[in-house]
């Protein structure tokens, strides 16, 4: 292996703090790398493709917890809901229900993550606070018992402005605790905060992440 996976993960994990989780992301990434990764007892990985994630859980370890991270066609959620332990980036009402649909196909409860539009960039997917706040609100997610909605989930703008980046995580956080109480308050489950990357993760942890999803820091540049 021409990468040092092993040393880069112990750095990453060296500096998280206590309660904040790991999420490896392996997206383009060959078995072996993984492979690397686990054998140092990381379980948790991240994969934003339906078909690589699909190769990548018949050929490794059955323990790997896999988080889909990548934006979700609908079309696709039945490939996923057999074995899939957390669908990250849920953005549109559609997308949940179909979640539930197929996880009760399969008699699962599918953890997910709803995840926010906060950064400038107009290409990035995700719910606007209002758009969330509706969503919640209309309430119909009450009714979809085979859906635990977990937390939330962002990506940062991505630019040099550490600043901007603090502020668009922090609006995050804030945001959670505004859910948390309204939605959630009795509701334990609900306690994930997934933001950070490799180039913003520590940001991330000053602003209350719970889950960092970290790839070319630990396994390299991609290669597509
Ligand atoms: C690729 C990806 C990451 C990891 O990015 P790195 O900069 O390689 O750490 C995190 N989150 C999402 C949603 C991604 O698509």
């Amino acid at each position: 292996m021409d990468y040092d996976v092993k040393s880069h993960l112990h750095q990453i994990l060296d500096t998280l703090p206590q309660g904040v989780r790991l999420v490896a992301i392996s997206k383009y990434h060959p078995n072996e790398y993984i492979e690397a990764a686990y054998e140092e007892g990381q379980r948790v990985f991240g994969e934003s493709h339906e078909q690589e994630l699909r190769q990548k859980h018949e050929q490794l370890p059955k323990d790997i917890e896999w988080h889909f991270i990548g934006h979700l066609q609908t079309n696709k959620v039945k490939y996923i809901a057999p074995y899939v332990s957390m669908i990250e980036a849920v953005d549109s009402l559609k997308l949940l229900k179909e979640i539930n649909r197929q996880a009760e196909k399969c008699g699962r409860v599918i953890n997910v993550l709803l995840e926010l539009h906060i950064a400038e960039e107009a290409t990035k997917y995700g719910l606007t606070l209002d758009a969330c706040r509706e969503l919640l609100k209309a309430g119909e997610w009450h009714s979809m018992s085979h859906v635990r909605i977990c937390g939330l989930m962002m990506m940062a703008s991505n630019v040099d402005d550490e600043d901007q980046i603090r502020r668009e995580m922090q609006t995050a956080a804030d945001f959670f605790d505004e859910i948390k109480e309204k939605y959630f308050a009795n509701d334990d489950a609900f306690r994930e905060r997934s933001w950070g990357m490799s180039d913003d993760y520590l940001i991330a942890v000053e602003t209350h992440s719970t889950m960092v999803r970290i790839g070319t820091s630990i396994f390299g540049p991609r290669v597509y």
